[in-house]
């Protein structure tokens, strides 16, 4: 059943990749409040990360997109390794919120990295770079995948 549906993953993925301007249409930045939930996933915060408010930026224009203290431990670590069905390896890195990013296109499952959490693909606010994805659970959690090397720490 996986097999048979690759090529619509391909399809949604290839869509959102593009730097056109005609997917700016479909962002929804995410201005209203989120309502009031369960707390993300019960996730502790990576205790390896150094606490603070250090913003983590867009490396390629420098929005600031989330920071340090959203990091994420999402099973069992922060940073994850996975290759999506073309071969392609991401090194994601997980945080809660991730305010400089919207997202593209509907929520899938398929080939979902994270058990019970739909994807949609997550971009740059501002210059529309594919930084990563956003997981949410139907139950309401929901948390920031985003590609280690699409973004930098930015120090006080
Ligand atoms: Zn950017």
């Amino acid at each position: 059943m996986i097999q048979k549906e690759s090529h619509k993953w391909k399809t949604v993925v290839a869509a959102g990749l593009q730097p056109s301007g005609r997917q700016l249409h479909q962002l929804r930045p995410r201005t209203r409040p989120q309502p009031k939930i369960v707390d993300p996933d019960n996730a502790p915060r990576d205790q390896r990360s150094p606490a603070g408010d250090d913003a983590v930026v867009c490396r390629r224009c420098r929005l600031v997109i989330t920071a340090v203290g959203e990091r994420r431990v999402i099973n069992g670590a922060h940073a994850h390794t996975f290759a999506n069905p073309e071969g392609i390896v991401f090194e994601i890195v997980c945080y809660r919120e991730a305010w400089g990013c919207g997202t593209v296109g509907s929520a899938s499952s398929e080939f979902t990295w994270f058990a019970g959490y739909e994807w949609r693909i997550a971009v740059c606010l501002n210059c529309l770079t594919h930084l990563g994805w956003r997981f949410a659970s139907r139950l309401g959690p929901f948390f920031h995948g985003l590609i280690a090397d699409r973004l930098l720490v930015r120090g006080p």
